[in-house]
């Protein structure tokens, strides 16, 4: 999508702190991070959310949680935990609309999250 601020960290029209890539994902750093390791993972094709990445390319949905563990071992996060968060819709504080798993950890996490 030619408007979407993400698939443009993809194409390298907007520049992003990548961290790991792989065929299907790519992860680089949030611009406000929440925690020690805030790292977003996103699929390199367009989908909106979570679910909608499920249904068209599970293995692409499969690609992110791969690359998601991937970071969280590479910055010392797995062994402790971290938490991988898909916010879904506007009233869960997702703005945008290109599916990203956030990948949050080096720090206690509350729970519920607010
Ligand atoms: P959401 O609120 O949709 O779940 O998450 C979007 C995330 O993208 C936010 O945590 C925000 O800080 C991050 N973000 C927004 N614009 C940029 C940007 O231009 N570069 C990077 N690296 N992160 C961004």
């Amino acid at each position: 999508m030619t408007d979407c601020l993400f698939c443009k960290i993809v194409s390298g029209d907007v520049p992003a702190e990548i961290v790991r890539e792989s065929e299907r994902a790519v992860a680089f750093r949030d611009i406000n991070p929440q925690a020690p390791t805030h790292v977003l993972v996103i699929p390199r094709e367009h989908h909106p959310n979570a679910a909608a990445l499920a249904a068209a390319d599970p293995a692409s949905l499969a690609a992110v949680v791969n690359l998601a563990q991937e970071v969280a071992v590479d910055e010392d996060v797995a062994g402790k935990g971290y938490r991988i968060v898909f916010n879904t819709g506007p009233e869960a504080g997702q703005t945008v609309f290109h599916v990203h798993a956030h990948v949050l950890g080096g720090r206690g996490l509350n729970w519920p999250p607010g």
